[in-house]
């Protein structure tokens, strides 16, 4: 109760944790067959860097890279393409649970940290399906006043990264008073070791957790 300063993940958290596996990599592997014959100069232009010329060749190359799970850059930026004009065109929309968008929207400073870009979840927070209407959606980022991932402040369950986002936020002088909202408790551990004040989001699908009573638990943000 009490706390005005939220630092909050995303997947597992304020949305299913099943968002980019169940939607966003599907989407992406149904547009590749249209991708590899695509006349976009956007589209064009990033998929010039596999330097193969051949539609059914290139078109098993990214599905492969996608397969065994690459960090391939080029991969990445034309996910990332995909991914924005499906939102733009309302094919997608970010299932962010009711409760988070309430308290989103009544906090009065809301932080995100994602280990997807910052720009991927800018994306996701302009295009959050309307849970009393999903064929609308609700631009989320007005409430939200920054955004760090793993480029901006490093990998999520280090104590360090915790402290530069304290830093950014100007808040290294009362840590206690930001709390931090996780699915996952090695993040959540990371955080409290920097000062932070901690909970775990418990939501349908998330990895058990073995020792969720180290934590303060909730089903859901109604009470905060
Ligand atoms: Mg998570």
């Amino acid at each position: 109760m009490g706390f005005d300063t939220l630092l909050l993940d995303i997947e597992g958290t304020v949305c299913p944790i099943s968002f980019v596996k169940d939607v966003l990599f599907p989407h992406f592997a149904a547009e590749v067959p249209a991708i590899v014959q695509s006349t976009d100069a956007t589209i064009v232009e990033i998929l010039s860097n596999f330097q193969i010329n051949d539609p059914v060749k290139l078109q098993q190359h990214i599905l492969d890279l996608v397969a065994r799970d690459v960090k391939d850059a080029t991969l990445k930026q034309l996910q990332g393409h995909v991914w924005a004009t499906g939102y733009q065109s309302g094919q997608i929309k970010a299932p962010v649970y009711k409760d988070a968008i309430d308290l989103i929207k009544r906090k009065s400073k809301i932080f995100i940290y994602s280990s997807g870009s910052v720009k991927a979840q800018k994306l996701l927070f302009e295009f959050v399906a309307d849970p009393s209407d999903y064929t609308k959606s609700i631009d989320l980022r007005p409430f939200i006043h920054g955004y760090f991932d793993i480029n901006t402040s490093g990998k999520k369950i280090e104590e360090q990264s915790y402290k530069n986002i304290l830093e950014s936020i100007e808040m290294t002088q009362n840590p206690e008073q930001v709390l931090f909202l996780s699915d996952n408790p090695l993040e959540l551990d990371a955080a409290k070791k920097a000062g932070l004040t901690v909970g775990l989001a418990i939501r349908e699908g998330n990895a058990i957790v073995d020792n969720k009573s180290d934590y303060e638990n909730y089903l859901d943000f109604s009470q905060l």
